[in-house]
């Protein structure tokens, strides 16, 4: 395995999506993978930062992560834990529900799992808002990687992502900005920014990151596209059209390619295009990882 540059820490999950015939179908989630999946089919070389049960969803995730080339090495299989599992169930009118469950392997990740040399032996570390608000003990792994990182001067890239039956939201505002001190990359989508900052405008928004210390912001905006500023210029990049039929996991996807692509190009204004269209793209079949689009995949593709 080529040296790993993009380290993604947080809690992946096994999914059950219910199907029309009331049966549950096997997926893959948790953003921090979905991530690591949209790096690794740009090429880019991925690890990830967790830990999984020794049950049958962990040993499904692990044997995905190998399929798709993504360096495993700091995943720990904790005797007797629970892989985290996520289950989705949808009503008559499209509605869906969801449930998480608690206590997983990854939920139990300390900071004392959280080496020096690890995290300075890659380019970026990206973590997330989840991962701060799965449990106590996993945001004290996130904040000592991140602290890490500073220390040995790589870049922490941020997606602020709020899932308000984690946490409160006052608490999640707090814990969310004060990580959000330390990093230089912020990648926030726009519904989530909007309760966090209190903020509707999205260039408020942009500058409400550059404020609290990001280098760079790249605001998704949904089907109206990304908003990216380097705090010297900024950017509205036009939609991607695609015929969209299921946005789930979509900002993690464009958090993937963009990531991958500032590393190869050091310009997140081309990274954000090439972002844009991938993601887009990903929007076009069902469910976070099946339908994340692959490099050739991205730099072929015509608009509809
Ligand atoms: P999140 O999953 O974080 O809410 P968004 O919904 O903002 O993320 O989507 C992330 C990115 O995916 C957008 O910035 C855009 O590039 C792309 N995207 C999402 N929905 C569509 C769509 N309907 N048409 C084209 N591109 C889309």
């Amino acid at each position: 395995m080529a040296r790993t540059s993009i380290l993604c820490l947080g809690e992946p999950l096994f999914e059950l999506n219910q199907a029309a015939d009331g049966s549950f179908r096997p997926g893959f989630g948790g953003d921090v993978s979905n991530v690591a999946v949209a790096i690794a089919r740009q090429g880019g070389k991925v690890g990830l930062i967790s830990q999984v049960g020794d049950d049958r969803f962990g040993d499904a995730l692990r044997r995905m992560w190998a399929d798709e080339g993504i360096d495993t090495t700091h995943v720990n299989v904790l005797e007797g834990g629970d892989t985290g599992i996520y289950f989705v169930t949808h009503d008559e009118d499209g509605h869906h529900f969801t449930y998480r469950r608690k206590g997983s392997a990854a939920s139990q990740l300390g900071a004392g799992a959280i080496s020096a040399q690890t995290i300075a032996s890659a380019r970026i570390l990206y973590t997330s808002g989840i991962s701060l608000g799965v449990s106590e003990t996993l945001r004290a792994a996130t904040t000592a990687a991140v602290n890490l990182a500073r220390s040995a001067g790589l870049p922490v890239a941020f997606d602020p992502n709020l899932r308000t039956r984690l946490w409160p939201l006052e608490t999640a505002r707090k814990v969310s900005h004060d990580l959000m001190r330390n990093c230089d990359i912020a990648l926030p989508g726009l519904d989530d920014a909007r309760q966090l900052t209190g903020l509707s405008d999205p260039q408020a928004i942009v500058a409400f990151y550059h404020d609290l210390g990001a280098r760079i912001v790249a605001l998704t905006l949904g089907a109206k596209g990304v908003l990216v500023s380097d705090s010297r210029q900024s950017a509205h990049i036009p939609p991607f059209r695609v015929n969209a039929v299921d946005a789930t996991g979509a900002g993690d996807c464009f958090n993937g390619i963009f990531l991958t692509h500032l590393l190869r190009t050091d310009d997140p204004f081309v990274a954000a295009r090439i972002a844009n269209t991938g993601a887009a793209l990903s929007t076009t079949g069902y469910g976070a990882v099946a339908p994340i689009p692959t490099y050739s995949e991205v730099m072929n593709v015509k608009e509809t």
